[in-house]
């Protein structure tokens, strides 16, 4: 993937986005890294990202801030976990990679019509309400949601899977629902 490359200020660098990565559960090791690469050469994805892994902490610690939560990096990342496994001063980077994940979607700058983001928060907010995922509604608010004009181009095949029965538009939910919302709000708080 092209990577272009600016020249960065030192005033425009966020000093306290370490801090902040390294107060979360998973970042608390970043300042440890030795940018010995382990982790960008055992990861499958790599070659597609804008940024290594490796390349990744240290813009994140030195405080390249919009650089990181804008990087396409943090969506392509398949939770292997080849990059933790690997990496000699067991720094969780996959972790970090979530972190990362959430805190550009609390800060609305991931990469915009992107559809893995949008695809994360849908997912959350159903889940989230009925405890169930519906796979086709889902499919449906990511298409309306990133590439409206592609859902007439679907149509038609979502149409056959339907009338075949492959697909359903029926809502899946749990019976549960006051208890779920209870656990979830339990843990935005502790999180916050
Ligand atoms: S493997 Fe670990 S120490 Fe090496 S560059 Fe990656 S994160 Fe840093
Ligand atoms: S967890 Fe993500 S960053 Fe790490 S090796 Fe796998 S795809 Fe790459």
């Amino acid at each position: 993937m092209h990577v272009k490359r600016v020249v960065k200020y030192e005033a425009e660098l966020d000093r306290d986005f370490a801090d902040w990565i390294m107060s979360v559960p998973g970042g608390e090791k970043i300042r440890d890294c030795i940018q010995c690469g382990a982790c960008s050469g055992s990861c499958p994805l790599s070659v597609y990202m804008d940024h290594t892994p490796r390349r990744l902490i240290n813009l994140a610690r030195a405080g390249f801030k919009d650089e990181v939560l804008n990087s396409f990096t943090i969506w392509l990342c398949a939770s292997c976990y080849s990059c933790t496994d690997s990496c000699p001063m067991n720094i969780k980077m996959t972790d970090l990679m979530y972190i990362l994940k959430r805190k550009a979607i609390e800060e609305k700058v991931y990469p915009k019509k992107f559809p893995i983001p949008v695809l994360s928060k849908e997912f959350f907010k159903m889940v989230g309400r009925e405890g169930r995922s519906t796979e086709t509604r889902l499919l449906v608010n990511l298409i309306l949601k990133t590439n409206p004009l592609k859902f007439f181009g679907l149509a038609p095949l979502g149409l056959k899977l339907l009338k075949t029965g492959r697909i359903g538009l029926k809502k899946e939910s749990i019976k549960a629902k006051k208890e779920l919302s209870t656990i979830l709000g339990a843990l935005k708080e502790e999180t916050a």
